[in-house]
Order: C-alpha cells, then sequence, then structure tokens
C-alpha cells in the first residue's frame, strides 16, 4: 500500500532528525499534503495506526493531515488562481495553465514534543 511506504518514509526521516531520546517525546506530526499528490488523509491516517500497531513506533502520537488546494501562476497575467474540480485555468483572464506553483507537497511541516522529564 502506498500509505504504508509513506509513512515509513517519514519515520526514517524523523528517525534521521532527530535522537531516540527525542523521539520519545513526541507528541505530534503534522503533515502538508497536496491535493495534486495522490495521498489520501484517511488511508495515510490509517497506515499510520497501522504502524504505530504493527511496528510499536510512535505509541500515543498523532498524525494531523493538512489538505493544500492546488494552485497555478498564469504564465500571461501572473495572477494565482486556486484550481478547483482539475480545471487547470487562470481565474483572472480565464487562459488555461498548467503552471502548478502548490499541490504536489508532501511534507512534514511540524513536529511538536512533550517536555522533557526532570532530570
Ligand atoms: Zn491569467
Amino acid at each position: 500500500m502506498h500509505e504504508v511506504s509513506l509513512v515509513r518514509s517519514i519515520a526514517a526521516t524523523l528517525e534521521e532528525a532527530f535522537s531516540a531520546e527525542e523521539l520519545m517525546r513526541l507528541t505530534n506530526i503534522k503533515l502538508r499534503v497536496g491535493l495534486l499528490s495522490n495521498v489520501e488523509p484517511v488511508l495515510l491516517q490509517n497506515a499510520f495506526g497501522a504502524v504505530q500497531e504493527g511496528e510499536g513506533k510512535f505509541a500515543g502520537v498523532t498524525l494531523a493531515v493538512e489538505l493544500l488546494p492546488i494552485l497555478v501562476e498564469c504564465e500571461i497575467c501572473g495572477h494565482r488562481s486556486q484550481i478547483d474540480n482539475y480545471k487547470f485555468a487562470c481565474a483572472h483572464c480565464s487562459r488555461p495553465t498548467s503552471n502548478v506553483v502548490q499541490g504536489n507537497e508532501l511534507l512534514i511541516h511540524q513536529v511538536e514534543f512533550s517536555d522533557p522529564l526532570p532530570t
């Protein structure tokens, strides 16, 4: 499943960026997912749950998925338009455009940690 491998790559990214002690305190992962990235938030949540249960990783950590709309920038007039229903046209001058400036993202936007335990 596409989403499970995504969750694994997110996990690998976090394990590279943070120490094991820091990851013990991880509470929340915030993702930003563009509408063109073919990621279904519900499936991503399910995959995250499966990895939590199956691999014992990220116990108690929540995953938040923010969907980003598709934005195009018109080559003619420079106007930025949000794309609805996959009609790739400029909202200002109506010219067709496929100059996507947002919508392909799949980013770890933010991670949150609980306070360190007193030593
Ligand atoms: Zn335009």
